[in-house]
């Protein structure tokens, strides 16, 4: 389609009172035929897959607009087997499956539906389901909606079974609810940090934190492992060997990202500059050099390459004493947006002479003319949240410095939202409908959403099995009708006060 298009006069065509009808024949675009599974338009009470059995849609998962199958999560029963876990790819054909290479692709092995628009009767695994047979009208009716509106309606399957007593309360108090999951977040961490400091010390522990929050959600373990294999006050980190580029030949070549041939174009200048530097230790590190897969490189937007996080942790490394400017941080007063700031200037290192990275990102890239920051906001507020400020207040209480630990838990609470994602978005979906609920703005409210995820919805999963948490809400009391809609839990001590049930984060779901 043209730049500037986003539909062809052919589809503009089959708009109602458009020259054109959706063909019979036609296979309509992918698109349409997710917003037919997520909204479920088909007769749900006879489905039946291509080799004849029946299935039965339990859920039919959480649309994924990012990287992997289209949904995640579903539930879905064939014939009489038990109920599965698991996800769903939809493709016009039955040959997509192949033909976008979703065979053999680890992304794609949790799949246990495909869904096609239609079929020849046949066996296959997954198993496939065609859509055209069981639409529950016909598609000339269901194009526009499917167009127009479907994308951005909720489905009613998504709201979990805690929406209803969560809409009782006022937004203080969901506020109270979230900021309490928030705090537990946090204690959670904190004490995390005090264990590893134990074994490793405070300054290695909060390395490997840090490098493990480099990692994003799919890279986490390979960025830990190479901050344990680099502990901090080794003997290859201090010396002439610990410049910038020193670092980043150690990190970028344990991490198995030095290229063993040199690339063309720009990048090739770089990577021999650092072979020239690795090649004299790589004998110290054979046998740990990380292994190729244990790197996950699908899906990755190219700004958030591992490559680039390995050589921002090549620097941090190379700046040698991180907490005693953190503790002088720490000692700064400011307002929370002064202090993110400020934090973010620690975190990100000036740049080094011609620094190639600066306008690359991998050595295998072409130059870009905009500048590429190693590190945004964003990050640095995950960072903030999830490593610095636990580790502060942890290894503060263990010094029983207490002011100190309660300017971290302050900050905690004080810190600027980090940028959205599919999992936060998921969770106000989830837990408030359509909507969203309250605004929920803080990098706390942040933490508090994505804690109840990890300890309600991901072990009940999307049909709620067993969730408690639906009725540690009610049992609070918070829903009762001769409560001050508005009123603060903190000002009313008998709210927040557990009531037969463990409070928030003694977790009551199964394990
Ligand atoms: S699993 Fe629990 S917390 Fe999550 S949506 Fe369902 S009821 Fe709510």
């Amino acid at each position: 389609m043209p730049p500037g298009f986003t539909e062809s006069y052919a589809e503009a065509r089959r708009w109602p009172g458009g020259g054109g009808r959706v063909q019979e024949s036609a296979v309509p675009p992918e698109r349409w035929m997710q917003q037919i599974w997520r909204h479920q338009r088909i007769h749900r009470d006879r489905l039946h897959l291509v080799d004849g059995r029946r299935i039965r849609v339990l859920h039919p998962g959480y649309w994924n607009r990012e990287p992997g199958p289209d949904f995640t999560e579903a539930v879905l029963q064939f014939g009489d087997d038990p109920a599965v876990r698991g996800d769903v790819e939809v493709d016009r054909t039955v040959s997509g499956w192949r033909q976008h290479r979703h065979l053999g692709n680890p992304a794609y092995e949790r799949v246990r539906l495909r869904i096609v628009w239609s079929a020849p009767a046949t066996n296959s695994s997954p198993p496939v389901l065609a859509l055209e047979p069981h639409l529950d009208s016909p598609l000339d009716d269901l194009a526009f909606w499917l167009d127009t509106q479907a994308p951005a309606l909720l489905p009613g399957s998504l709201p979990g079974l805690c929406c209803a007593p969560l809409r009782e309360l006022a937004p203080e108090q969901i506020r109270e609810v979230v900021r309490q999951a928030a705090e537990v977040r946090l204690r959670e961490r904190a004490a995390t940090f005090a264990v590893r400091a134990v074994a490793a010390g405070w300054e290695q522990a909060l390395w490997e934190g840090m490098a493990g929050a480099l990692g994003y959600k799919h890279n986490v373990w390979p960025m830990r492992r190479l901050a344990e294999l680099t502990p901090l006050g080794d003997a290859a980190g201090s010396g002439p060997a610990c410049s910038v580029e020193a670092w980043e030949a150690r990190l970028l070549g344990i991490a198995g990202f030095l290229p063993t041939e040199l690339p063309r174009g720009p990048g090739r200048a770089q990577v021999r500059r650092l072979w020239d530097l690795w090649w004299r230790e790589r004998d110290t590190w054979e046998g740990v050099t990380l292994p190729a897969f244990l790197w996950r490189l699908g899906g990755i937007r190219p700004a958030n390459h591992p490559q680039r996080r390995v050589v921002l942790a090549a620097r941090w490394r190379a700046m040698g004493a991180l907490t005693d400017a953190l503790d002088a941080w720490m000692r700064r007063a400011g307002s929370a947006s002064r202090l993110a700031a400020d934090l973010g200037a620690i975190l990100t290192p000036p740049a080094v002479t011609e620094d190639y990275w600066i306008h690359h990102v991998t050595f295998r890239s072409e130059t870009r003319g905009r500048r590429l920051p190693l590190l945004g906001a964003a990050r640095v507020a995950e960072i903030a949240l999830n490593v610095i400020l636990p580790w502060i207040q942890a290894r503060a209480e263990a010094a029983h410095r207490s002011d100190a630990a309660r300017e971290a838990v302050r900050r905690f609470f004080l810190w600027p939202a980090a940028g959205d994602n599919a999992a936060l978005r998921l969770a106000r979906q989830r837990l408030f409908g359509e909507g969203g609920g309250p605004p929920l703005r803080s990098g706390a409210d942040q933490q508090g959403l994505h804690q109840i995820l990890q300890d309600f919805c991901r072990r009940a999963g999307p049909l709620c099995g067993e969730c408690r948490f639906p009725e540690w809400i009610r049992r609070q009391g918070w829903a009762d009708p001769n409560l001050e809609p508005g009123v603060s839990p903190s000002q009313n001590p008998g709210l927040t006060r557990p009531n037969g049930l463990p409070s928030f984060g003694e977790s009551t779901a199964p394990r």
